[in-house]
Formats: structure tokens, sequence, C-alpha cells
């Protein structure tokens, strides 16, 4: 129930204004929001881990505002060591506008990452874009093997999505929106999860294994091991500013993790959708509003 509360909020256009508008959240969004995309990069890669770099900001409404989405992704590669990502939202480069536009754009960002030896994924948002991802996402591969996508579990099609993905790196997460038709109970999103995570593991591709759960965390690396794949042949992923102990402590195995960094003044969908995970969080939210 207040999942489904803090997602619809995160549609509002009043809530925005309210939160966006209010000096209160500011430390709030610091913890989940590099506010220094540079310095926040620079100190995770001194610490062993990797990073994939998303410029907040979905949901464009001409090829002007895609076009200038593609240019802060270009300029952003200047400040990413190599062996980075980016992670790209379809909507934010025309994909609502037209699939044609979003495959340019994507492929233009492609194209400047692959010169400075930095990935590409892309991320999955509402479902209503999902067909549309896979789309674009097979365009590209013809031109750039090596692009991501994610695929979420909570989406009971996952499992054949990820045996269509065979020799790709896929970002498996349980899902942040709502879909219909989508797993809602925990133990079924997580049993979808699990045996995405097979495939995965069996498969001929690189597995991203996007999730802060200890449960399938442990799943995740116990399949690894029993698929023969050392710890370069996949890698965990987590968000900035959650778990970050059991992000080190993981690196700190040898393990390969990426930090998935959000920077920009568009942080108001993705703060919600963070909130809407875990009451715990919301709580966090709130004490830091009332302390003031
Ligand atoms: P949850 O069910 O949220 O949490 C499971 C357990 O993890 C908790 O019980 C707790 O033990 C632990 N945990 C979780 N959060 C915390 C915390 N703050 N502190 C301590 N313990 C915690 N979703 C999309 O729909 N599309 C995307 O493209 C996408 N990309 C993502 C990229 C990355 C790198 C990551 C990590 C997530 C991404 N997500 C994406 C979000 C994802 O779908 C989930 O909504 C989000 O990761 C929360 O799910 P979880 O697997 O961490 O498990």
């Amino acid at each position: 129930m207040l999942r489904q509360a803090m997602l619809a909020l995160s549609k509002s256009r009043r809530a925005e204004r309210l939160v966006t508008t209010s000096p209160l959240t500011a430390d709030v969004v610091r913890r989940y929001v590099a506010d220094d995309i540079a310095a926040v990069v620079g100190a995770l890669t001194r610490d062993g881990l990797l990073v994939s770099a998303d410029h907040l900001g979905e949901e464009v409404h001409d090829p002007a505002q895609a076009e200038a989405a593609v240019a802060t992704y270009v300029s952003l590669l200047a400040l990413l060591p190599p062996g980075s990502d980016v992670s790209v939202k379809l909507t934010a480069l025309g994909l609502r506008q037209s699939q044609r536009l979003a495959t340019a754009n994507a492929a233009a960002i492609c194209a400047a990452a692959a010169d400075k030896d930095v990935t590409v994924t892309l991320d999955a948002e509402e479902h209503d874009t999902v067909p549309g991802l896979h789309a674009v996402h097979a365009a590209l591969r013809r031109d750039h093997p090596d692009v991501g996508v994610v695929v979420q579990a909570y989406l009971p099609d996952s499992l054949d999505r990820c045996e269509k993905l065979g020799g790709a790196r896929v970002r498996l997460c349980k899902g942040a929106y709502t879909a219909p038709g989508a797993y809602t109970r925990p133990a079924d999103i997580d049993r979808s999860f699990v045996r995405c995570l097979k495939v995965l593991m069996a498969g001929t591709g690189y597995p991203m294994v996007a999730t802060h759960d200890p449960r399938l965390l442990r799943i995740a690396s116990a399949l690894a091991v029993l698929d023969g794949r050392d710890m370069t042949g996949f890698e965990y992923q987590m968000l900035y500013g959650v778990r970050p102990e059991e992000q080190a402590r993981l690196a700190g195995l040898g393990a390969r993790v990426r930090v998935y960094v959000p920077f920009g003044s568009d942080w108001y969908a993705y703060l919600m959708r963070r909130l809407a995970e875990r009451p715990r969080n919301l709580a966090f939210f709130l004490r830091s509003l009332l302390s003031r």
C-alpha cells in the first residue's frame, strides 16, 4: 500500500513542487544522489569500486531535450575512468517520441563511450516502454555488442527475456515501478529473480546482479561458483548510498562491485522510488525533515 502510494507520488507534479522546493530535503537527496559527480566517482574508484553514472531525467517532450541529454552524457564521459559504465534511460533520449530517435541518440552515446573504454547500460523503466527498450537494445547490439540492458524480475516474462539475451551484458534487478500482471509478493519476485539468475549465470553473457538483498547476493555467489565463473565473470551492482559497507566488503573479497551513481537536478522521481522500496528509508526521510 505504502509502496503504491509513494510510486503514485513519484508521478505527481504537485508533490514534486512541494518536495523539490523545500530546503529541508537536501540532506536526504545527498544520501542517494551525487552532488559532485566527479568527486563521488573519484572516491568510489579509489576504494576499488566500479561506477555506473546516471544523469537523472526521464520523459523528455521534444527532440531538443533528448539532444541535450546526449550532450550531457558525452561530456560526462570525460570525468569517468576507463572501465566505467553509464546508465541511460531511453525515455530521456526520446523513446516516447520515436524508437528511431531513441536508437540514434543511444547509438551516439555508445560510440562516444567506446572511445573512452566506457560501457553503456539501458535502464528498464515503466512497463509500456519495455518492448521498445528491448527493440532498441537489439538494434544497438549490432554495432555495439557490449551495450547492456536491464531485466526486471517482477515481470512474469523476465525468464523468457533472459533466455533470449544470450551473450549480452544483462543487469538483473527486482523492478522499481508497477506493471499490470507483475509479481507483487516479495517471495514471487525473489523466486523469479533466482530463476533468471540461474539462466544468466549458466549462459554465455555477462550477468550484473543488481540487488542489496543479502539472500539473493549469497545465491548469486553460489551460482557463480557452480557455473565456474571466476570473479571477473560477473559483477554485483548496488545503488549509491545503499549498503555501502556491503559494497566495500564484497570488493574486499575481490568481487567486481559497481555502484550506480545518479546525479543532476532532476532527482525527484528517483528519490521517491528509493523511498517506496523501504519504509525505513521513508522514516529516515521524515525524521530528517522533522529534526529541523
Ligand atoms: P529490496 O527488496 O528493496 O531489499 C531486500 C533486502 O535488501 C532488504 O530486506 C535489506 O535486507 C536489504 N536492503 C535493501 N535496502 C537497504 C538499505 N537501504 N539498507 C540496508 N539494507 C537494505 N529498477 C528498475 O526498475 N529499472 C532499472 O533499470 C534499475 N536499475 C537498477 C540498478 C542498480 C544498480 C540497482 C541496485 C537497482 C536498480 N533498480 C532498477 C532498482 C531495483 O529494481 C529495486 O527496486 C531496488 O534495487 C531494491 O531492490 P533490492 O533488490 O535491493 O531488494
